[in-house]
Order: structure tokens, then sequence, then C-alpha cells
């Protein structure tokens, strides 16, 4: 692995994320942290968050540019947590509403009174949790909701005036997957997520032996750029497309490996180094712990990360994009010159026509983004 002299350190965190872990049902294919409301829970919950926020506050005071609750289903707080928790950020951080500030939520959890509410609190922006408009597919996915509530919710959430993300899953068996993406693109939602369906280990759908098809798989990643295009949404990274104007300001901190600050239980983040943190280590990864230890308020675990891993997840995460990764600020960040550290990688990608270099930037072309984990594959192995 080659390195330059030494990496330039990563700059303080202007993004948050909150985990609200509670879900008005328990989805067969879902492995995030989540669980049902129990009113102590939850206001043990609130408590602990704004005690949390407090305390990431004082120590990484911002100021921050984008703030993200996800989850979980964070709509399924009622009006009162939702605001001690808004409350919480705002006086660690001061006042949302200048911010990109998204709410996840799931049809059935609001209405247009409930929106306003939101949007008087700063909230600019709605994911809608709306995965599919086919009662079947729902139904199969273990939702509560039916294709009317997810259409009638897209249309409450456009009304509102915010921002509208809308989830779509795709590849389940029995879907239509092409008519899911027309509706919802037809109701006027200016950004769409679309997911494949996966079967995650130890889910209820891993243990019922439920199979998703590849070949349907990569018909679906198709069909969603081609139809979404032509309601003038722009695939802008693997699984996200808009319409001009209307991209995420929070999901490109991931994409981009910049810092980002991790309140509420199992949430994820990413630090700059401390002190007493190994030589070498030029971004930390923090972990909460689940809702137990982080009732008892136990600390993330934190994993130092060296120039070399952070430069392999810096492409893994930023091959995903049109805009790809600038090959002087992976530099910069991490001291790997990626062309000295992956020679063989790069020229077969390159050659194979999978990879361009432009200026200095990396991209996947339509080919090599179609097979991703492959050519992602080629850097790790040489790395
Ligand atoms: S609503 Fe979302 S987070 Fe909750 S169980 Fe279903 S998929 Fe998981």
């Amino acid at each position: 692995m080659t390195a330059g002299p030494v990496a330039s350190p990563l700059p303080p965190p202007r993004a948050l994320y909150l985990h609200v872990p509670f879900c008005p049902q328990v989805c067969p294919y879902c492995d995030f942290h989540k669980m049902r409301r129990h009113p102590d829970l939850v206001a043990a919950y609130v408590a602990r968050a704004a005690a949390e926020a407090a305390e990431l506050a004082a120590r990484w005071p911002g100021p921050l540019r984008t703030v993200y609750l996800g989850g979980g289903t964070p709509s399924h707080l009622r009006d009162d947590e939702l605001d001690a928790v808004l409350d919480a950020i705002a006086r660690g951080w001061g006042a949302l509403g200048g911010l990109e500030t998204t709410v996840e939520a799931d049809p059935l959890t609001f209405d247009a009174a409930r929106l306003a509410r939101w949007r008087d609190r700063g909230v600019t922006r709605v994911s809608l949790g709306l995965q599919s408009t086919q009662d079947a597919v729902l139904a199969l996915l273990g939702r509560t909701h039916r294709g009317r509530d997810a259409l009638d919710a897209l249309d409450a959430a456009l009304a509102s005036g915010l921002e509208v993300s809308a989830d779509v899953i795709t590849a389940v068996p029995g879907q239509d997957a092409e008519r899911d993406l027309r509706a919802v693109a037809a109701a006027g939602a200016p950004h769409v997520s679309v997911y494949g369906l996966t079967i995650e280990a130890h889910t209820p759908f891993a243990r019922r032996g439920v199979t998703v098809d590849d070949d349907r798989a990569a018909d679906d990643f198709e069909l969603a750029e081609a139809v979404l295009a032509e309601y003038g949404l722009e695939r802008y990274e693997v699984s996200n497309h808009a319409r001009p104007g209307h991209r995420s300001r929070h999901n490109p901190v991931y994409w981009k490996g910049e810092a980002c600050l991790a309140l509420g239980p199992s949430a994820a983040g990413l630090l700059p180094p401390q002190p007493d943190d190994p030589p070498g280590t030029v971004a930390v990864r923090v972990q909460n712990p689940t809702i137990k230890g982080w009732l008892r308020g136990d600390p993330p675990e934190r994993t130092p990360v060296d120039g070399r891993a952070f430069a392999l997840e810096k492409l893994m995460t930023g091959l995903r994009t049109v805009a790809g990764v600038d090959l002087g600020e992976l530099r910069a960040a991490t001291a790997i010159d990626a062309p000295a550290a992956f020679p063989r990688a790069l020229a077969s990608s390159l050659d194979g026509a999978l990879l361009t270099l432009d200026g200095g930037t990396l991209r996947a072309t339509r080919a090599g983004t179609r097979v991703l984990n492959a050519v992602l594959r080629r850097f790790f192995d040489e790395g």
C-alpha cells in the first residue's frame, strides 16, 4: 500500500443521525435494531436521548448542516415525544429549520396536521417508508398499511410543502415492480430510494426460507433507473434517484466518508481521531450499544480506522455515486495514492470499461455499476 506523508485531519462532524428504534410492526425481513413501543421504555428513551444529545453537543458543538431521524420508525413517536427529541437537538446545536432535518415516517403514522406540526418544529424533509403500492406485496412484507394508504400518505406529504422521499422495495416475490415505481413517480415524488429485498441472516424471512431471484433483482435494478428517468428522476447513487434540486444532503455524508454524530441505541457514526488513538488513525467508527446498554449510559464501541481501510471505505461508498471519488481528495484524507496503491484493480477496471478516470475523478460506468461488488473486490483483494 502506498501512502503519502500525512493525511489531513477529518473535519469535525456537521451531521447528526438519531436512531429511533420503535416500530408499529416488526417486519419479517428487517435486521435493524427495532422493537414495539412500551410507554415506560419510550419515556426512558426520550430522557436518555436528551442527556446523550447534551453530552455530544458539549464535545462536538457543530454547527450542524443535516439532522436525520431514522429507525425504526421515528414517526411512531407521539407528538410530545418527538418534540422532546427535536428540542434536545436544538438545545445542543441550535435551532433546526435552516438545516436539512429529515424524519423517516410510515404511512398510517401521520396526517396533514402532524406534517404541519413537524414543519413548524423545524423538520424539512420526510422520508416515507412506502415500500409498495400493492396490497399482496405489503402483506408479504408484514407491513400494516395497504396500497391505498401508501399513496394517500405520499399525497399528504407532497401537499405539506416538506421535501419528500419515498422508499420502494423491489425484487419481492409476486411484485410488479414497474407498477410500484410508476405509481410513486406519477404521484410526484421528487426523490425515490429503491432497495432490492435482501434476506438477512436471523430474520423471519431467512428462517422461512424466503429467497430472492438474483436475475429478477438485477432486472428490477435496471427497471428502476429507466422508469424513474421517464419522470425526470436521475439516479445519483446506486439506490437513490431525484429530480434536479431534490437530492438528499445527509446521505452524501456517508458516501463521502464525512464525520457524523451518532445518537440513540445502535446508532453508528464517524468521528475525527483523538490523541490517544493508535498512530496512523485517520477516523474512528463509533457504534452505540443496543437499547439496554444505551439506556444505562454505556459508551459507544470505538473502532480506529487507518488510511488504508478508510481509502477502501471511501472507494466502496463513493463509487456508488455518479459524483465518483476525487482521487486528490482521497489522498488528502487518507494519505493513500490510489493509482500507486491499487495498480492492478485500477488498470483492469479501466481496461474493462467498468470504471473511468476523468480529471482525477474515478467513477463507475453503467456496466461497472451493475457489477460494482465485483469491481470493489478487486480493490479489497489488492489492498
Ligand atoms: S418499519 Fe422499518 S425498521 Fe421497523 S420493522 Fe419494519 S422495516 Fe424494520
